[in-house]
């Protein structure tokens, strides 16, 4: 599996880290995990192209994770010279099929010429070969969010979107190869719904992850240090601060 992280950021608007979407390829399928605002662009920085993408899976559908839906099934109908026939797969938690219905398809109006088919995911699925895993996470009282984990030849990512410390996740992430975890705040900015670095640490010692890869960075002056040195404190593996636009092998 080959993932890029194209948005490392939040909702606030940030020149250095984008709003949420990771590309993941697996096998022959090419896929987003979270599709905000900003997206699509970084898709193109890397010289791929939304035209390509198979699948996104969407981990709840607060604003910063699904800005570029609209524009995404947008411009899978405009793009010059371009005839998509292949169906784009949308999965997301519970209630995300109804939110599709009242803002997403009222806006983008569906294309005649593919299909999109929306699944609300279960607790184990299967997408064209690979082994898919959610889980509910601990983030927001109004919506639904869930933890992805994708399992293939004996390879395992797991990407949290916005969580909180929950023996949910530890489980959900036993012993993955990567672990991409929502680490919105240094220990002393805790805020809930969403994990410290600290708790990132905890999170990843506890289910024994080979790599840790903290995201969903608010921008706090001075706290990315902070973040490495409060998770390294309870993890003792691999542990890096996302960046756009960084490729793993996994
Ligand atoms: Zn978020
Ligand atoms: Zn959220």
């Amino acid at each position: 599996m080959k993932l890029i992280v194209l948005g490392s950021g939040t909702g606030v608007p940030s020149l250095e880290r984008n709003a949420p979407g990771y590309y993941l390829q697996v096998l022959d399928r090419e896929c987003l995990v979270d599709c905000g605002s900003g997206t699509l662009l970084q898709l193109e920085r890397m010289g791929r192209s939304c035209q390509h993408i198979d699948a996104v899976f969407i981990t709840h559908t607060h604003p910063d994770h699904i800005g570029d839906l609209i524009p995404l099934i947008h411009a899978l109908k405009v793009i010059p010279g371009f005839r998509r026939e292949k169906v784009l797969s949308l999965f997301g938690p519970p209630g995300f099929k109804q939110f599709f219905d009242n803002y997403i398809a009222t806006v983008a109006s569906l294309p005649k010429h593919f299909g999109v088919e929306i699944q609300e995911v279960d607790r184990v699925f299967e997408y064209a070969g690979v082994h898919c895993q959610c889980v509910p996470t601990v983030h927001s009282e109004s919506l639904h969010s869930v933890a992805y984990r994708f399992e293939v030849g004996g390879r395992t990512v797991v990407l949290s979107g916005d969580c909180d410390y929950d023996e949910g996740i530890i489980q959900h992430s036993s012993q993955a190869d990567l672990l991409v975890l929502d680490c919105s705040f240094i220990n002393a900015h805790k805020y809930p719904g969403h994990c410290s670095a600290g708790e990132c640490g905890r999170i990843a010692a506890k289910a024994g992850v080979k790599r840790l890869l903290l995201t969903h960075l608010y921008p706090v002056h001075g706290a990315e240090d902070s973040r490495l040195g409060e998770a390294r404190a309870e993890y003792g593996g691999d542990v890096r601060l996302a960046e756009d636009l960084m490729e793993i092998e996994v």
